[in-house]
C-alpha cells in the first residue's frame, strides 16, 4: 500500500505501571486529544500499561504517536505501521480495563524486555535452523485458519483465557525449544509467563508478532494472511487489506465466501452460516433499497 493512502494505522503496546487512581484522567486526556485530531480506533488502559490500534491521516498519526511514545516511553521501532484506503474503524474508543490483553490474570505482568524476545530476523533464522523446536500459535483457531507459520500448532483456543488450560493438558516436553507467536506480540508477553510458571525452560516469543514479521522480513516463511481487529479484517504479507475475507453483512462476523451485490455490483464476503439465508446483497442498505423498490 502506498504511503499516500489516506489512513495510516499504528498498533502498539507497552507494559508499564500506571497508577489506578490516574487512569480516569489519562483516559479523558487522550480521548480528547485523539478526537481533536480525527483519530479513530481502540485504546486500552490498565494498571499494567497501554495497548492500542489507532488510525488517522498520516500527519495526524505522526503527531499523536510522538506524544504517545513520549508519555508511555514506547520506542519508535516498536510501532507497527500499515496503510489503508478504506476507513479501518467506525469510531474512537479509549477504555479503562483490568488488563490490556485478556488472560484473566491481571497478576501476571511482564517486566522489562528479556532474552525470550526474538526480533523478526532472529525468529526467521531460528525457524530456518536445524535445531529441533516446537512452534505454537497463541491466537484463536479462527485466526490460525487464515494463516500460520509452517508446522505451527493450533492449540484450539476460542479465547486467550484458555491458554493455561491448554498448557496443562498438552503434552509438550518442558525441556524442548518452544517458539510462540501471535498477531502483534502482546499475547505472547503473558503467554510466556504462564509457560514459565509450568516449568518450560527454553521459550522464545516473536517480538511484535506476525505484523512485525511482515514488516521486517518481507517474503518470509508465514503462510497465508493475518487477522487484525479493525474493519480491514485481515492483512496480507505486504500489510495490505485482505482480498480474501470481509465482514459478513448478515451477522457482522468474518465472511470468506465471495459474492457480488446484485444491486450495486460491489464485491463482499458472506459467512458460512449466512450464505443460504442472506441473499445476494452487500449490505442492509442495499437490502432495504431493493425491498422498497419491490414494494412500490
Ligand atoms: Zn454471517
Ligand atoms: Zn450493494
Amino acid at each position: 500500500m502506498s504511503e499516500t493512502a489516506p489512513w495510516k494505522i499504528v498498533s502498539f503496546y507497552r507494559f508499564l505501571p500506571l497508577a489506578g487512581s490516574e487512569l480516569g484522567a489519562i483516559q479523558e486526556r487522550w480521548k480528547e486529544l485523539l478526537a481533536e485530531n480525527g483519530i479513530l480506533g481502540l485504546m486500552l488502559l490498565a494498571e499494567e500499561g497501554v495497548n492500542a490500534t489507532l488510525a488517522g491521516s498520516p500527519e495526524a498519526m505522526d503527531m499523536v504517536m510522538r506524544a504517545l511514545c513520549d508519555e508511555f516511553s514506547i520506542p519508535v521501532e516498536r510501532l507497527k505501521e500499515s496503510f489503508s484506503r478504506a476507513r479501518p474503524f467506525k469510531r474512537l474508543s479509549v477504555e479503562v480495563r483490568s488488563e490490556i490483553v485478556t488472560l484473566k490474570r491481571p497478576d501476571l505482568v511482564p517486566q522489562d524486555q528479556d532474552s525470550s524476545h526474538l526480533s523478526p530476523e532472529e525468529w526467521h533464522q531460528l525457524l530456518l535452523g536445524e535445531e529441533e523446536k516446537i512452534v505454537i500459535d497463541t491466537r484463536n483457531s479462527f485466526e490460525i485458519a487464515a494463516g500460520r507459520f509452517p508446522g505451527a500448532i493450533d492449540p484450539g483456543l476460542t479465547s486467550f483465557s484458555e491458554w493455561g488450560e491448554y498448557l496443562d493438558s498438552a503434552l509438550i516436553p518442558r525441556d524442548k525449544t518452544v517458539m510462540i507467536y501471535c498477531t502483534g506480540g502482546i499475547r505472547c508477553e503473558k503467554a510466556i509467563l504462564e509457560m514459565r510458571a509450568r516449568g518450560f525452560e527454553k521459550v522464545y516469543q516473536l517480538q511484535d508478532g506476525i505484523l512485525g514479521y511482515f514488516e521486517k522480513v518481507p517474503g518470509g516463511l508465514f503462510e497465508g494472511e493475518c487477522f487484525v481487529f479493525d474493519d480491514r479484517v485481515a492483512v496480507d504479507q505486504d500489510l495490505k487489506p485482505t482480498q480474501k475475507f470481509g465482514i459478513c453483512p448478515g451477522c457482522g462476523l468474518t465472511g470468506s465466501i465471495p459474492k457480488t451485490c446484485e444491486r450495486c455490483q460491489v464485491g463482499y464476503f458472506v459467512c458460512d452460516s449466512c450464505k443460504s439465508t442472506w441473499g445476494t446483497l452487500c449490505s442492509k442498505a442495499c437490502k432495504s433499497q431493493v425491498k422498497k423498490f419491490r414494494v412500490s
